[in-house]
């Protein structure tokens, strides 16, 4: 099988093609796994967080991809398309995962980083940790709502945002513009305000219905009662805390954040950015729940993504445009 391979830990400031391409053995399953014949796989900001060593693969080389559609070959269910997510297994049976919380499991293990990914024409995973996927969606379609939806639906509950409230969201790509569209469907009267460095991503967001569209260091003259950070950095963090209204919380949406300017929370104002009962609160994984219950509400509002295609062998050139920030909605690899 034709396959995108991760060999070691690079950066994509000196290696534009951290990724190669090759010819490989299909994966071989055991009892309770299924094999996939690939057909799409979404491109997630987290596989540029692997590449670059802050949340690095458990061995190399690996297949990267956490947001995989295909269809069984092989094992129960064959002929069915699933979806896989960022959870390709957890324990089951600590307190984290009796207690619905399989994503906080100390054994949790990620597709595409602690087990083969997507970027490939054929990957294993185990029967129980697949999702089907709901008819309305095109292959493609599916592919972002597996990792930028779900954890952007968890992020949205998290956030503890109620209709008529004032939302925030800082970066504005694959996975805020989903909670966009779940936002203005779950919450018609809450008011969207999106915060960007990149002008085409404000255009896009207002476009979609948020209610203000600006810098991420601009202020739009309301407080916000939740914002969901989506950004690798540190700045849009101590932004949104200004902009926070006395109780409301701050979700940080993202695996690892980057230490380039990690100094600005030295400068943080305690009376203005923390104090009146702010909070923080990060995203951590998802839950097959999370996936499952995201689909069918993506479905059921016919909440569908943005997205460009690219071709497998091009995974490096979509990851590159995505460091750039250079993004409208969300970017598909189209394999088989
Ligand atoms: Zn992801
Ligand atoms: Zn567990």
């Amino acid at each position: 099988m034709k396959a995108m391979t991760l060999q070691e830990i690079t950066s994509l400031n000196k290696n534009l093609t951290p990724l190669s391409f090759e010819e490989m053995e299909e994966p071989k399953t055991n009892k309770g796994e299924v094999l996939l014949r690939v057909t799409r796989c979404g491109v997630c900001h987290t596989e540029l967080d692997e590449i670059e060593g802050r949340t690095p693969p458990a061995q190399l080389p690996v297949i990267l991809g956490h947001q995989v559609v295909g269809i069984v070959e092989e094992g129960e269910n064959k002929g069915q398309r699933v979806g896989v997510a960022w959870i390709a297994s957890a324990c089951g049976k600590c307190k984290h995962c009796l207690a619905g919380n399989e994503n906080l499991c100390s054994d949790f293990k990620a597709t595409g980083r602690d087990v083969d990914g997507g970027y490939a024409e054929y990957m294993k995973v185990r029967a129980d940790f697949v999702h089907p996927i709901p008819d309305a969606f095109s292959d493609s379609e599916a592919a972002p709502l597996l990792c930028a939806g779900a954890i952007g639906y968890r992020s949205l509950r998290l956030s503890n945002i109620q209709d008529g409230q004032n939302l925030g969201l800082m970066g504005f790509g694959g996975s805020n513009h989903l909670v966009l569209k779940l936002a203005r469907h779950k919450y018609p009267n809450a008011k969207i305000f999106v915060f960007s460095r990149n002008s085409n991503e404000r255009e896009f967001a207002l476009s979609l219905g948020a209610a203000w569209a600006g810098g991420i260091d601009q202020s739009p003259l309301e407080g916000l009662e939740a914002v969901i950070d989506t950004t690798p950095v540190w700045g849009p963090v101590s932004e949104a805390l200004k902009v926070l209204s006395p109780g409301g919380r701050l979700v940080i949406n993202a695996i690892r954040k980057e230490e380039s300017d990690k100094e600005v929370l030295t400068n943080l104002d305690y009376p203005s950015q923390l104090w009146m009962e702010k909070e923080i609160k990060s995203v951590a994984n998802v839950t097959r729940q999370d996936v499952r219950e995201f689909l069918q509400l993506a479905a059921d509002a016919n909440i569908k993504p943005e997205f460009q295609e690219y071709d497998l062998k091009d995974a490096n050139r979509a990851l590159l445009e995505m460091k750039q920030g250079n993004i409208r909605g969300a970017k598909v690899l189209t394999i088989q």
